[in-house]
Parts: C-alpha cells; sequence; structure tokens
C-alpha cells in the first residue's frame, strides 16, 4: 500500500464527534485552533488527498497542521472509530515531503536531513566520547542523549530568530550543510552533563548487571528517528539501510537500546525499511532483573507516550518500582499526556505550553522527584531539581551489587 492510499485508509472512517480533541495537548496549547487539533488534522487531510487526487498537488497551507502534531497517539485511544490522527499527520508529512510542493517543505526538516546523511547526526555534531569494549551485543544510544545539550541551544537560537528567519537560514544550511560547522557548536553545558551522566549510568548499570556490551562512542550512527518522523520516507530507507550494513560489518547480532524513540524506530520502523533487520533489540531496563534497590522514595513517574501508546511497553514502569514507591498523576497509563518535546525545534512555544501543563500535573501528583524515561522528555520537562531520568535514579538506588554472568 502506498503512503496515499494509506492515509486514506487511515483518515476515511472519521465521523467528526471530535472526542479526539478533549485530550489532543496541541489543540489546547494553540488556543484551541481546529487546524491544530486531532480531528482538524483529520478533516484537513481528507480535503488534501482530494486536492491531491484531483490536481496531482496540494495548495500551500497544509505543513503547519501536520508539522504540529506531537506523534504521541492519544487521540487513536478515545477514537470510537478507531483512528489515529497521529499516523495521519505522519502519513501527510510523508505526502507533503514527497510531492507537497516548495510552499509545504520544513526547511529545518530539509536541513536536519542533509546533516544526518552526511554527519550521521541530525546536527552535524563533532561528538568526542570515546568507544569501549567488543563482542557482538551493541550498547546504542543513538546519540539520543548526546545529542539534548545541542538541541537545547538550537531551540533556544530559533525562539529567538522567530520562525521566518530559523527557515531561511536552515534552507541555506540544507543546501550547504558544511556551514554548521562553521558555527562552532557547544551544548547546553547543564543539559548535556545531565545526559553524559544518563549514559554512564546506562553502562554502570549494565555491567553491575553482567551485561557485556560494546559502545561506540562518537563514532556511533544516529537511527534517523527525525527522516522518519519528519516524512522523508526515501531518505529513511536509505539511511536505514546503511546503518544495519554497518552493524552488520561489525558482527553485531543483539541490539540494547536506551530510549524510547529508538526502541519504537528499531522495533516498528525499520523491519518495515530495511531489507534484512536481523538483530535482536532489547531495551536496557529489561535486563536489570539481577539487581536490587533501595526502596525508601515516593516518586512521580512521567511514562513516555512512545513506551505506553505507541508500544505498551511496561518495562520502565517495572524497573522504577522495584526502586521507589512509585505515584502517577491523572493521566497516566492509556491517558498519558505528553511532554510536548517532540514541537520543540518547530513549534518551541507550542512544547513550552504543553511541557508547562504536564510539569504542573507532575508537581501536584507529590511532593518527591520526578522521574523520567526519555531524554527528549528530560530536556522538556527539567524546570527544577526535582526532574531526574529513571537511569540516574536506579544508579543511585542500587543495594546489592549483582555477581551472575551476562546473557
Ligand atoms: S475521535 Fe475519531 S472519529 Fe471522532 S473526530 Fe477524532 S478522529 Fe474523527
Ligand atoms: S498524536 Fe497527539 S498531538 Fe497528534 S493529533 Fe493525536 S493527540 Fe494530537
Amino acid at each position: 500500500m502506498n503512503v496515499l492510499e494509506e492515509l486514506v485508509k487511515e483518515s476515511e472512517r472519521c465521523i467528526s464527534c471530535g472526542f479526539c480533541e478533549s485530550v489532543c495537548p496541541t489543540y489546547r496549547a494553540s488556543g484551541y485552533r481546529a487546524a491544530m487539533g486531532a480531528r482538524g488534522r483529520v478533516i484537513i487531510a481528507r480535503e488534501m488527498v482530494r486536492e491531491k487526487r484531483e490536481k496531482g498537488s496540494v495548495s500551500p497551507g497544509y505543513a503547519n497542521s501536520f508539522y504540529s502534531c506531537l506523534d504521541c497517539f492519544a487521540c487513536l485511544q478515545v477514537c470510537p472509530a478507531g483512528v489515529n490522527a497521529g499516523r495521519v499527520s505522519e502519513l501527510a508529512r510523508a505526502v507533503l515531503v514527497e510531492g507537497g510542493g516548495r510552499e509545504n517543505r520544513k526547511r529545518v526538516g530539509d536541513m536536519v536531513v542533509r546533516l544526518t546523511m552526511r554527519y550521521r547526526n541530525p546536527i552535524g555534531a563533532d561528538f568526542s566520547d570515546e568507544g569501549e569494549g567488543d563482542g557482538d551485543t551493541l550498547l546504542y544510544t543513538g546519540r539520543m542523549y548526546q545529542t539534548m545539550g545541542y538541541s537545547k541551544v538550537l531551540v533556544e537560537l530559533r525562539k529567538r530568530l522567530g520562525e521566518k528567519a530559523t527557515e531561511r537560514n536552515a534552507g541555506i544550511v540544507a543546501r550547504m550543510p558544511f556551514l554548521i560547522r562553521l558555527l562552532r557548536q557547544r551544548p547546553d553545558e547543564e543539559v548535556d552533563r545531565e545526559m553524559q551522566a544518563s549514559v554512564e549510568s546506562i553502562k554502570f548499570l549494565l555491567r553491575e548487571a553482567g551485561v557485556k556490551f560494546r559502545f561506540l562512542g562518537s563514532s556511533e550512527p544516529y537511527p534517523g528517528t527525525f527522516l522518519y518522523d519528519l516524512g522523508y520516507y526515501g531518505e529513511f530507507r536509505t539511511y536505514a539501510n546503511s546503518v544495519c550494513d554497518e552493524f552488520r560489518k561489525m558482527g553485531i547480532r543483539r541490539i540494547i537500546v536506551t530510549d524510547p524513540h529508538t526502541y519504537d524506530l528499531l522495533l516498528n520502523a525499520y523491519p518495515k525499511f530495511v531489507d534484512r533487520f536481523d538483530f535482536e533489540v532489547t531495551y536496557y531496563l529489561d535486563l536489570l532483573s539481577a539487581l536490587e534497590f533501595e526502596q525508601d522514595e515516593e516518586v512521580v513517574f512521567h511514562e513516555p507516550c512512545h513506551f505506553v501508546l505507541h508500544m505498551d511497553y511496561r518495562g520502565a514502569h517495572i524497573a522504577l518500582s522495584k526502586a521507589a514507591r512509585v505515584k502517577l498523576p491523572p493521566r497516566s497509563g492509556r491517558n498519558v499526556f505528553c511532554c510536548g518535546g517532540p514541537d520543540e525545534l518547530l513549534f518551541p512555544e507550542m512544547a513550552e505550553k504543553v511541557s508547562e501543563e504536564r510539569y504542573r500535573e507532575l508537581s501536584e501528583a507529590g511532593n518527591g522527584r520526578i522521574i523520567t524515561a526519555c531524554p527528549i522528555c528530560f530536556s522538556n520537562l527539567k524546570k527544577s531539581e526535582r526532574v531526574v531520568d529513571i537511569s540516574v535514579f536506579l544508579k543511585e538506588k542500587l543495594k546489592v551489587r549483582a555477581t551472575v554472568s551476562g546473557p
């Protein structure tokens, strides 16, 4: 099935009841603008498909509705017709990239794609962390933690420049990607320090659990999450295949992932786009069962939407429950509310409003620390010292060091 057909199939069941608007974070954050909410996106997608079929092209003005969607999939949970407006947005972005015309493309998206293809990370950063270990089990952070400090700086720049100037400059970098290296990029020091601490904590926990792994450090390729999320499916196919070829040449057979976005991508997108995806994929939190933790603290847990609403994965909640008395805010489980992070670069004001709402809710759910389990959630919700990544928290609470040998 091609992208346009899949978009028709996903959107045609909509009966326009509007239930999805009640849970859509961007609908509320945009001041209840229909085009920025779940129902509006489905209606607009149907109109875009009609135009595309009748005229072979689409009018300008569709991009913001679809690019502002957080892909949280909260809409799907309440839709009586089983429509996923998040998936509609993903597919609509792919239609816009393939044939939506210049006005419906985001130059920031073009820039990220060019930088990823050239530098194997989405911001053209020059990382310097060292690799370690050998063998066929890869600890794969996908540069997600390491990229957050740089993203923070880019988001601040986007806020200062405004949308038009950002798009203009991103267009220049998309044409000449080497220019990014002239910017002398430096990450936000505080975010970078905390993210590096997370990576070190993950490595520490795995070693303590007896898991042997290989870590590639600065030569580790980004998995291409943005390429997929922004709808650049052709480029994503090429890129994902090249990442897998690289892993195969190294003799990698098993991949341990460390964030929800990479986990979702490797489990659900890679097998569809990669010619032969023959790797075993495991989440690091599922490998810590040999460890024991102090359980002397009450915490509030923010579950990542990709875990709960995309994959129905509860491993993070289970791991945290072994190390703390876990309180959940009212919107949790199938009702979980997004951190707003996926909108940070393109719609920073929207992302900020969503994250403020979520942070307030988490703060009111208990007095303890707020635990996140995703570098994007951490970066977007880090509004006080109360917010801590699960890896750092588990390391702090580790009680008995296991002596079992690894798998
Ligand atoms: S809840 Fe489902 S059927 Fe109702 S408007 Fe939203 S997408 Fe359409
Ligand atoms: S995926 Fe999330 S942001 Fe996108 S339409 Fe659905 S509820 Fe709204």
